[in-house]
């Protein structure tokens, strides 16, 4: 059996009963993200570390705004906050504007420029299992209170919230509840995250594929069918040009109007990699793929002598590596899904290897993304050789020959992969020219 997660979105039936206890838990997510992340900054300026969630546990689980939720879900906010920290980590060594996760809270002034007043959003609220108890009968789930809200001997121990979901849904095995805030309707509704067994799918076949993740094209895939499809980042470069263009503008980087766009940006990376995944796994289906091998990000981050070294020309590899991480993930859960397993293999030396002949260069010549192999004469693209090697898992090869290319297999499609660009509205489209990649 295999164990999957489906999230179900849910009206609230009851809301006028609801919403004012469930507004003080978003703004008490609120407080107590900005209580954790004031102290994570103090200590990143103190010590130069930024303190992961069990640190700020450990810290704060005694903090007043820690008692505003159940523990389980202040432990999520905490997650939260240390995920954030640890992306803007990885975003400052390429890029040193990046700025550190925001506050969750509008200041607003008086003409003298005194604070006068002081709001909080209302945060999504995230109940995990020890915090939730579900009436399936009913389509009800009692949510546990923070210890604060308890306080009063009259108050409940919980919000019991009436939901209704789409016609056909069956809400079971609940493992997460979600109370997002739409402040467009002013409303509250709730993300049921519930566990699914489905039986183990039998692999579409036997063919291996394999997959280069890079910066100019996001993806190059090889496939044991002689085909190779390239996958440029454009869409995520012009997204990147674009926000980063319109964060300038913002006065206040942990402001309303930054957050938006953060989160709006965030979206857009989603949606990309997972229309990206669903593309290769369905085309995997198709080839009858029941493996597809994944370069491993590790073997590049570091060169032998342990020293993180450069992505060719396109700059720090860390501003993208946690971008790769999150494309992985997605992928491997939807490969899973028609049975496919997904391999991480060592990425070292894939990318200096010629995949026809073997022949290892230092000094391979890499021209505007053509490869060029001077032992065997062959140019073909240089993501796609990458692909083909990681494919053949390389380094996992225990004789030299099962690295290297049948002597009678073609060499063309190396040259001529079928490139795929995003468009938001029908998806990957194929495009009639490789698009170039400039360093
Ligand atoms: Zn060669």
């Amino acid at each position: 059996m295999l164990e999957v997660h489906r999230t179900h979105r849910a009206k609230i039936r009851n809301h006028s009963q609801v919403v004012e206890p469930l507004d003080r838990h978003g703004w008490d997510a609120s407080k107590l993200w900005n209580v954790a992340n004031y102290h994570s900054r103090e200590e990143w300026e103190e010590t130069g570390e930024i303190p992961d969630h069990s640190d700020l546990k450990d810290e704060l689980k005694t903090h007043n705004k820690y008692k505003g939720l159940h523990s389980q879900s202040s432990q999520r906010v905490l997650e939260e906050l240390a995920e954030a920290f640890n992306s803007w980590y990885g975003k400052r060594k390429a890029d040193g504007r990046a700025n550190p996760p925001g506050y969750r809270k509008k200041n607003y002034y008086d003409s003298q420029g005194r604070r006068v007043h002081e709001e909080h959003p209302r945060s999504t609220v995230t109940w995990k299992q020890n915090g939730i108890k579900h009436d399936i009968k009913n389509n009800r789930v009692c949510l546990s209170k923070g210890a604060k809200h308890k306080e009063h001997p009259k108050a409940w121990e919980y919000i019991l919230v009436e939901y209704e979901t789409r016609p056909g849904v069956t809400v079971e095995n609940l493992q997460q509840v979600r109370a997002v805030y739409d402040k467009a309707t002013g409303r509250w509704e709730l993300h049921l995250v519930c566990k699914d067994e489905i039986e183990t799918p039998t692999a579409p076949g036997i063919e291996t594929a394999g997959i280069d993740l890079g910066i100019c094209n996001f993806a190059a895939v090889a496939y044991s069918t002689e085909e190779a499809n390239l996958y440029p980042g454009n869409r995520l470069k012009q997204d990147s040009y674009y926000f980063q263009k319109e964060f300038a503008k913002c006065d206040d980087p942990g402001g309303e109007r930054a957050t938006r766009l953060h989160k709006k940006w965030s979206e857009r990376r989603t949606h990309f990699f997972h229309s990206l995944a669903k593309h290769i796994v369905e085309r995997c289906v198709a080839r009858g793929v029941g493996r597809v091998n994944v370069g491993n990000l590790a073997g590049v981050r570091e060169d032998e002598s342990g020293e993180s070294k450069n992505w060719g020309n396109h700059g720090n590899l860390d501003l993208h590596g946690w971008a790769f991480d999150r494309f992985t993930k997605i992928f491997t859960y939807k490969a899973k899904v028609e049975g496919i397993e997904v391999v991480e293999v060592s990425e070292r030396d894939t990318s200096k290897t010629c995949c026809v002949c073997g022949k290892e260069d230092d000094n391979q010549r890499v021209e505007r993304g053509l490869y060029v192999c001077e032992e065997c004469d062959s140019a073909f693209n240089a993501d796609v050789n990458g692909a083909e090697n990681i494919r053949l898992d390389l380094n996992q090869s225990n004789s030299e020959s099962s690295a290297i290319l049948d002597e009678d297999r073609s060499t063309g499609w190396l040259a001529q992969p079928a490139v795929y660009l995003h468009d938001l509205s029908s998806g990957f489209q194929p495009q009639e020219q490789v698009v170039d990649c400039k360093p």
